[in-house]
This record gives C-alpha cells, structure tokens and sequence, in this order.
C-alpha cells in the first residue's frame, strides 16, 4: 500500500476547497444521500478518511473523484457545511495536473465540453455528445451513440433534446457561433487556469 505521510497537508493547501474537509464528522450523510452511491467505491466520506490516512495513490487514481455529477444534494445537506462537490472537482482537477486520469470516460467528455465554452462561449447540445462519441474514432463512436440510445430517447421524451442531435456523425459538423465578447471570456478562463495551475504546481 502506497502511503504519504503529509497527504492531508498537500490536499488542504493545494486542492481547491480542500481544507473544508478538515471540520468533517464523519457522519456518512454525503454518503448515503449520493445519488451515484451505488457507482462509487469509495463516497466522499470515505475519500475523506484515506486523505487523512495518507493514500495518496489511492485517493487520486479513484474514478470516483470523476463520477460526482454535481447535484448539489451533499453541499445542500452536509450538517459542517462543507461544499463536498467542491472538493470532489478539486481532487479531480488536481489529480489531472499530477498527471493522473482517474476516468478516461469523464476526461474525454470534459475536454469536449472545455472546447465548446472556451472556442464559442456555448455549449451546444447538438455538437458535444456527437464529439464525445466521436473521440474513439468512427466506428467506436457509432456503437458508443447506439449505446446511448436509450438514454437519448429518454431525453427527447422529456423534452430535454431535440431531434438535430441525431446527425449522423460522418456529416461536417457547424461550429457553433461565438458569443460576443468571447475574447474576454477567454482571458477570465485563461487567467482561472493560470491562478488554479499555481496553486495546485
Ligand atoms: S456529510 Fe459532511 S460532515 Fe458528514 S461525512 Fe459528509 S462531508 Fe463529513
Ligand atoms: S454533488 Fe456529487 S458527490 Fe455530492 S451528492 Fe451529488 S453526485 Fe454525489
């Protein structure tokens, strides 16, 4: 088992958020109402215990610290208040800056959605799932997509996608238009990535 000592300390000082979880109690309420519970090896509770203990390795190579969908219900009913999501993006953030993937899957997914919000300022429903799947290449993409299908029936039944994203994945794909002001939105984004690359090097 991989253990360092000083652990704890390199996550308070360099992960974001990451001193809140010096007040946890270990109640375990995080990590009965997560609703990936199931999905997870590790809850947040017990993230919390293996920083403590020093497992470094552990703790930065969990998928776990990737699957968080950001929900809300932990923050909402942590009774310290800690902001758990925070932490959990924080760890993944800093596991990435160490070198470490902790879930292929959430990584691909999320550069796709960067490359959205930083070249446009938008995320467009109808582009980033098709260059989610798109990322394994063609063939792997269309059996991803028909995977999902599914789901994405589920969707559109809710009304919560609309019938354009089923474009078939070989057709160009329109970039999305730009924001006004996008410029700007990347020099804030570049100057966040900046002050989180220091803190974190
Ligand atoms: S709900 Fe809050 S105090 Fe309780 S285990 Fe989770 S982080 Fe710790
Ligand atoms: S915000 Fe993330 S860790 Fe918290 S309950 Fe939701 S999925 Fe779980």
């Amino acid at each position: 088992m991989d253990y360092k000592q000083d652990f704890a300390k390199e996550v308070y000082e360099k992960v974001d958020s990451g001193a809140e979880i010096k007040v946890c109690m270990q109640c375990g309420v995080c990590a009965s109402t997560c609703p990936l519970r199931e999905h997870m090896k590790y809850s947040p509770r017990k993230i919390w215990t293996l920083i403590r203990a020093g497992r470094r390795q552990e703790v930065l190579t969990s998928p776990d610290i990737m699957l968080c969908t950001s929900c809300y219900t932990c923050k909402v009913r942590c009774p310290r208040g800690i902001p758990v999501i925070d932490v959990m993006h924080g760890l993944a953030s800093y596991a990435l800056s160490q070198g470490i993937t902790p879930r292929e899957e959430t990584a691909k997914f999320g550069s796709v959605f960067w490359a959205g919000i930083y070249g446009t300022g938008r995320v467009d429903e109808a582009i980033v799932p098709i260059q989610y799947c798109l990322k394994d290449g063609l063939v792997a993409g269309l059996k991803k997509s028909l995977g999902m299908m599914d789901i994405g029936l589920s969707l559109m039944k809710a009304k919560r996608l609309k019938p354009k994203m089923f474009i078939p994945p070989n057709i160009a794909i329109p970039p999305s238009h730009k924001i006004k002001g996008i410029k700007e939105l990347q020099r804030m984004l570049d100057k966040a990535k900046a002050l989180g690359a220091r803190k974190e090097g």
